[in-house]
């Protein structure tokens, strides 16, 4: 029988999936004797029939009747009793955290009665109303479906109308009157009355959040993190504790160290007589943790006692969220905290120093995106002038954009592709699309685990927040700090690690996480604590990096960053430029010796080219792969001659020979589908010479740096293979040039001679393929492309977005490699290219060699290698140790 219903006594932290992080983690605390209000979950099972039926589910109802009345029982009192109510919150919660994007209702089970016997109880008129109209206003918007925004106006009309500059300032009447006029409000947009049957508020309140699970933010946010759309969300119901009593009572957020930067040491916020979400939503400006101390220094003692226990409980850093009542201390809510790659990787090394996880374990603590984010560039502080204004460092980088003033532009503009910073007086959840778009975002109000904060950081966003000195009118779409009007599309640059803003584009200088990669050297702890998980990656990876590098320049930066070797040197920028002509002559050319004459002057240059690479990479492997593209794509634009013959013709003159010959062989190569044509292996096969002229400049090449005493280790790729025989003839033309130079120099050359497994076909057939190939890379670019039928030019821009809100997939496969189908042919190809010959050496060279999450399923399919760019070098060999590591699980986020 399928329980729908947990106890917080039943559940612990591994039921995350089933409880969502939120119930697992309560159940957890419970466990551990800490101070947790009682409760239950309703599992995500329970939402995910929900969701794909539209009903409740059989048996949901009767479960949450029993759970509700062990409560009632325990408590001794029954939900909205009228002479002593008790009260519940309904909140989400799923797997993965996703801050603020669902919803959550407080103080659920007051109604016209129960609200006058709390304030009996509580001897508070006040904080009974104020805790009604939470209710009503939560409910109505979440529930009911009406426009939030209605709400707070007539909140903002009512401190107006009193002068209030907070909700402290509006007294027990006045709220009074404001449910009334919510009341009204919620009629007038629905027709019906706000419920007062406590258990149909629970009811609904449960359905409600399940149906969040795919409201716009919360979509938005999981398609932006990759987190799948059919996991639904839990729902914690929890018996209500109060901060919002009076001055002896508050709510806070607090975190075990600094999530920004890893120092250690408690660091959150805490806001004096206030109740749930006020705290993140940055409504009245908070005090820093330390502050508890003076106001309740025994709840204070108590919150770092239990700090101390989920940190070493979880072995990680936790964040909390607590609530005071009348000086007593409530856990709300733990988790293993968000953080910044900064933080992530200072942590790691910390924990490591304090004995408390080992190297191996600190190394599935960091990741290669944050890696990446790392080594962005930083503002140059020699060129920062003075401040605009200061706020809260939020969300650590450099960022510069033109200001605007609400999501909608930021989205309008990002798309047309300007770069933004979102400036608001606090963000809420709705802003999420524009702060996705935005390069950084600047908030007036809020602290440091405010709403934006804690958003930004997770995305990995520049975030400065709580600038008290700037105004923000976003009516008026500008901001003043003192006399300086800053009007929407003025360039503002952030800098989310020292909490500034400055007018203008300040310049950018390489981060310094950057310069250890490229000059070696230790540093601040940050840099230390990079460098010790990249030492600890390179000691138990099995994947070998090696990079994409067309040129000596990149291929030695790639050195430096660690690569072992070039995996793909693609040879057609070296037919571009100036070598143009020569590419046209060889095209044109009337007859063989036109031709070889054509050949011969652009041999030297690519021998130039080669040896220049295989210097830099001396020792080291060099795959140069043999040209692709089709050779049309080196001759001028079909239309533009066009025109110009027409253009010429039309004047009665005689148009030039050179442009109506060129214009004759583009017209014969023309393709329709340029990708699927004449390039690659074929291209080889088809015209004559071009081959043995890319082979006979390597080989020459390898000859001069064996003269000149280097190590030249030059492999010869083919690519686009889809049958065997392509390869061998292919093979035979490369060997006998080969054979060629060495007997002609002296020097034996020898080059291993592979092929990309880049077509379905060679995939499908690789046991045949490795019979003439001594390597394989896997180019998943066109394996994608070719595998699911999408033009790779095309695809992403014209329809990618429709398929991803479809959740169709959750990361472009151009991005992340499509594990079943594409990964599919890869296992396929591996099994059957190491059957035929065994000892296979066996990488892929497409955009996925750099991607985290590919870099795993590589390893796990057993390849030797991946080959990326030279900055996603590092990337690869973390994300390389850590996939020799252990599998993911839902804490891993
Ligand atoms: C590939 O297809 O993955 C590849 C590396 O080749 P290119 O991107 O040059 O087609
Ligand atoms: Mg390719």
């Amino acid at each position: 029988m399928v329980h729908y219903v947990y106890d917080f006594a039943d559940g612990h932290r591994d039921l995350a999936g089933l409880l969502g992080g939120k119930g697992a983690n309560l159940a957890e605390m419970t466990r551990l004797g800490l101070p947790v209000p009682p409760g239950f979950t309703v599992t995500t099972e329970a939402c995910r029939a929900f969701l794909s039926t539209g009903a409740e589910p059989d048996g949901l109802a009767g479960e949450i009747s029993v759970h509700l009345a062990a409560l009632e029982d325990a408590a001794g009192r029954r939900l909205g009793q009228c002479d002593d109510p008790l009260l519940l919150s309904v909140r989400s919660g799923a797997c993965f955290s996703m801050p603020g994007m669902m919803e959550t209702i407080l103080d659920v089970g007051l109604n016209d009665d129960s609200v006058a016997a709390l304030a009996k109880v509580s001897g508070s008129e006040r904080f009974a109303w104020d805790s009604y109209r939470r209710l009503v206003q939560m409910f109505g918007a979440t529930v009911m479906g009406v426009d939030g925004a209605l709400f707070e106006g007539a909140l903002a009309d009512l401190r107006r109308a009193r002068g209030a500059a907070d909700d402290l300032g509006l007294d027990a009447a006045d709220l009074a009157g404001l449910v009334a006029t919510y009341k009204d409000v919620i009629r007038q947009e629905t027709g019906e009355d706000f419920p007062q049957s406590p258990r149909e508020q629970l009811r609904r309140c449960v359905l409600a959040v399940f149906a969040s699970w795919n409201g716009e933010r919360a979509r938005i946010y999981r398609r932006r993190e990759h987190i799948p759309d059919n996991l639904g969300t839990a729902v914690t119901v929890q018996t209500m504790v109060f901060g919002n009593l009076g001055p002896d009572s508050g709510s806070g957020v607090a975190f075990t160290r600094d999530p920004a930067t890893g120092r250690p040491g408690p660091y959150g916020d805490y806001l004096p007589n206030a109740q749930g979400e006020d705290v993140v939503a940055g409504i009245r400006d908070t005090v820093p943790l330390s502050a508890l101390a003076e106001l309740h220094p025994d709840a204070y003692d108590r919150l770092r006692e239990h700090m101390r226990v989920l940190e070493s409980h979880y072995r990680d850093l936790c964040d909390i969220e607590f609530t005071v009542e009348r000086g007593r201390l409530w856990m709300l809510q733990t988790r293993v905290g968000k953080r910044t790659a900064e933080a992530a990787f200072v942590i790691a090394a910390e924990l490591v120093d304090e004995g408390v996880i080992t190297a191996e374990e600190a190394l599935g603590r960091v990741g290669g995106e944050g890696l990446a984010r790392l080594m962005f560039p930083r503002f140059d502080t020699s060129a920062l002038g003075a401040p605009l204004a200061h706020g809260l460092p939020a969300s650590p980088g450099a960022a510069t954009g033109a200001a605007v003033f609400d999501s909608a532009e930021a989205v309008r503009r990002a798309a047309a592709g300007e770069q933004v910073v979102l400036v608001r007086e606090e963000t809420t959840p709705d802003d999420l699309p524009g702060m996705i778009a935005a390069q950084a975002v600047l908030t007036g109000r809020g602290g440091r685990t405010s709403h934006a904060a804690v958003v930004a950081r997770g995305m990995g966003t520049v975030c400065v927040c709580g600038a008290e000195e700037i105004a923000v009118n976003t009516g008026a779409r500008c901001f003043t700090v003192g006399h300086t009007v800053v009007e929407e599309g003025t360039v503002i640059s952030v800098d989310g690690s020292e909490g500034t803003v400055h007018l203008g584009a300040v310049p950018l200088v390489d981060s310094p996480v950057l310069r250890y990669f490229e000059a070696g050297g230790r540093g601040t702890g940050l840099v230390d604590a990079v460098a010790r998980a990249m030492e600890q990656a390179d000691s138990v990876r099995a994947l070998e990096v090696r990079a994409n590098a067309d040129t000596p320049e990149d291929a030695a930066r790639a050195r430096r960053f660690g690569a072992q070797g070039v995996g793909l040197c693609r040879t057609e920028h070296m037919f571009l430029g100036e070598r143009r002509a020569l590419v046209e002559a060889m095209i044109l050319a009337r007859d063989k010796a036109e031709q070889g004459e054509a050949l011969d002057a652009l041999l030297p240059l690519q021998r130039e080219d080669f040896a220049g690479i295989l210097a830099a990479m001396d020792g080291l492997p060099v795959t140069i792969r043999l040209l692709d593209p089709p050779l049309h794509e080196f001759l001028p634009d079909r239309t533009d001659l066009a025109v110009r013959v027409a253009a010429a013709e039309a004047r009665g003159e005689v148009p030039d020979g050179h442009a109506v010959d060129l214009l004759g062989a583009v017209n014969r190569m023309h393709e329709e589908n340029p990708m699927l044509g004449l390039r690659g292996v074929r291209l080889g096969l088809v015209v004559p010479g071009l081959v043995a002229m890319q082979v006979r400049a390597i080989a020459e090449a390898v000859v001069e740096r064996v003269r000149a005493g280097g190590r030249p280790r030059a492999e010869i790729m083919v690519p686009l293979v889809g049958a065997v025989e392509e390869l061998r003839i292919e093979r035979a033309e490369v060997e006998r040039v080969l054979a060629e130079v060495s007997e002609e120099s002296g020097v034996p050359v020898h080059c291993p001679v592979g092929t990309m497994i880049e077509l379905p076909r060679a995939a499908l057939t690789a046991g045949r393929i490795a019979g003439e190939a001594e390597f394989f890379s896997f180019g998943t670019n066109d394996l994608t492309q070719t595998t699911w039928g999408f033009s790779r030019d095309d695809v992403e821009a014209a329809f990618f977005s429709a398929y991803l809100d479809k959740g169709i997939f959750t990361a472009s496969p151009f991005e992340t490699l499509d594990h079943d189908g594409v990964g599919r042919l890869i296992r396929i190809a591996v099994e059957e290219g190491r059957a035929a010959r065994p000892g296979l050496k066996i990488g892929v060279c497409g955009e996925h060699g750099g991607d985290p999450a590919s870099v795993r399923f590589f390893h796990t399919a057993g390849l030797d290698y991946v080959s990326c760019s030279p900055f996603r070098v590092p990337v690869a060999r973390l994300e390389a140790g850590r996939a020799a590591l252990d599998g993911e699980g839902c804490d891993d986020r």
